[in-house]
């Protein structure tokens, strides 16, 4: 297609979440003035998935609060929105998609933003128990609000930040909180050890139990609803009700359908685009270029600024996609905000500034990777830019609480 002609062309995009939702709204801003269909599994509009398992699971806000934007924000913009919906089939030849209710939808360009779904626990592990809950979407929180009656014992499996926010939502609320992680350590694959310990003292100073090392063997249960969660060593933890958050897996299989390339999320370059040009992708189900590999996030910031990339590349002004990862948990009373990935990290420097406000700088040699802020967004805020601007300053420096960090963007 010729640029000048993209204004005219429908846009059809799949998935109403976070990336979805910006793919539309960034059309609008660019100057796109032809159809653009937004459809969405869910019966929900466009809506925020971070206070599903924060202000949202504590009951402080509303369903309301969680939309991205008001239902006249859609009908003002001319997007239109096909909720309760799936796309089931791609037509690549004919550009042409299937919905569930039967009808079909035109497109000159297409945006995969299908999102990613939990894994779930096997039915021979009890995953199919009555009491066993995920939290990724406005139904799952629906579905167990009532079990959140303090006293009640929870078991929680998974000591990612999911599992970490359940636990201190659960124990705000009273109920008596069990933690299972199956890795050595909580946060293994995201945080460092320090980091790690941080959280768990702060969980523990709440009455939270966190079991590290300690694996699922299975849920067991009684007339079909969960009772115990049964540990590898042999333990018997009681349990009225089981949330489980141990990942995620990106929705894929509608691409892979299509002949599209898959590997771990649906493979697009750094313009957003499959190996279809017509057929973009962004999110958590897209994996894309970085700093010489592919990879995929699972973040807000992700999100928005990768689903404004598509929309870039499908008005012609296309630009490189350059994540700059940034994530943030909320616990109790602390913020983590969390700038760049530590990956592969060697060395890892604490700033400790106080006992509850303190910054974990990772380095690989002397290269700043990323940077855990607790109660820092100072910190937070000079790190994002040092590592955008892929400045690394002297690990000596940022682990002297005395140093004024903002004097490193001088
Ligand atoms: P999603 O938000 O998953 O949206 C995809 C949508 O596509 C879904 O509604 C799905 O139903 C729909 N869909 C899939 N297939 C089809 C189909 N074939 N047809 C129609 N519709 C389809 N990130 C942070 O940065 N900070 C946080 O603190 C944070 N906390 C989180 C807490 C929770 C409980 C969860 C679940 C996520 C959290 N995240 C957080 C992650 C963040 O919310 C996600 O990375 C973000 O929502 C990804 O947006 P997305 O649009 O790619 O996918």
């Amino acid at each position: 297609m010729q640029n000048g002609q993209v204004e005219n062309a429908p846009v059809v995009i799949v998935g109403a979440g976070q990336a979805g939702f910006s793919v539309a709204a960034k059309l609008r801003d660019l100057g796109h003035t032809a159809r653009i269909t937004l459809v969405g599994a869910e019966p929900h509009p466009p809506y925020q998935r971070p206070p599903l398992s924060k202000g949202y699971l504590l009951g402080e806000l509303t369903e309301e609060r969680l939309y991205l934007r008001p239902p006249a924000f859609y009908e003002q913009k001319a997007i239109e929105l096909r909720l309760g919906t799936e796309v089931e089939t791609i037509d690549r030849d004919g550009r042409e998609v299937t919905l569930s209710d039967g009808s079909t939808l035109p497109y000159a360009h297409l945006v995969l933003a299908t999102g990613s779904r939990p894994r779930l626990l096997p039915p021979d592990q009890g995953g199919n128990l009555e009491g066993v809950y995920y939290l990724r979407s406005i139904a799952d929180i629906r579905k167990l609000a009532d079990e959140f009656v303090a006293g009640r014992r929870v078991v929680i499996i998974g000591g990612g930040y999911i599992g970490l926010e359940a636990a201190a939502v659960s124990a705000k609320l009273g109920l008596s909180v069990t933690l299972v992680e199956s890795a050595p350590r909580i946060l293994q694959r995201v945080a460092s050890a320090h980091t790690a310990s941080f959280f768990r003292e702060l969980h523990r100073g709440h009455g939270v139990e966190i079991l590290e090392g300690a694996g699922l063997a299975q849920l067991t249960g009684r007339n079909g609803r969960v009772t115990h969660a049964v540990l590898t060593d042999g333990r018997s933890l009681p349990a009225d009700f089981v949330i489980v958050g141990i990942g995620i897996k990106p929705n894929v299989e509608l691409a892979e359908i299509a002949g599209l390339d898959v590997e771990n999320g649906i493979k697009v370059d750094s313009r957003c685009r499959t190996v279809d040009r017509a057929i973009l992708a962004a999110g958590d189900c897209a994996s894309f270029p970085w700093k010489g590999r592919h990879i995929r996030l699972e973040s807000v910031g992700n999100a928005v600024d990768q689903g404004e990339a598509a929309a870039r590349t499908i008005m012609g002004q296309p630009q490189e996609y350059h994540a700059e990862p940034w994530f943030w948990s909320d616990q109790f009373d602390c913020k983590l905000q969390i700038a760049g990935l530590s990956g592969d990290y060697d060395c890892a420097v604490t700033r400790l500034v106080s006992d509850t406000a303190l910054s974990v700088w990772y380095y690989k040699q002397e290269k700043l990777l990323a940077v855990d802020a607790i109660n820092q967004p100072a910190a937070y805020m000079v790190a994002k830019r040092l590592i955008a601007q892929g400045k690394s300053p002297d690990k000596a420096k940022v682990g002297d609480a005395g140093f004024e960090l903002k004097s490193l963007l001088a």
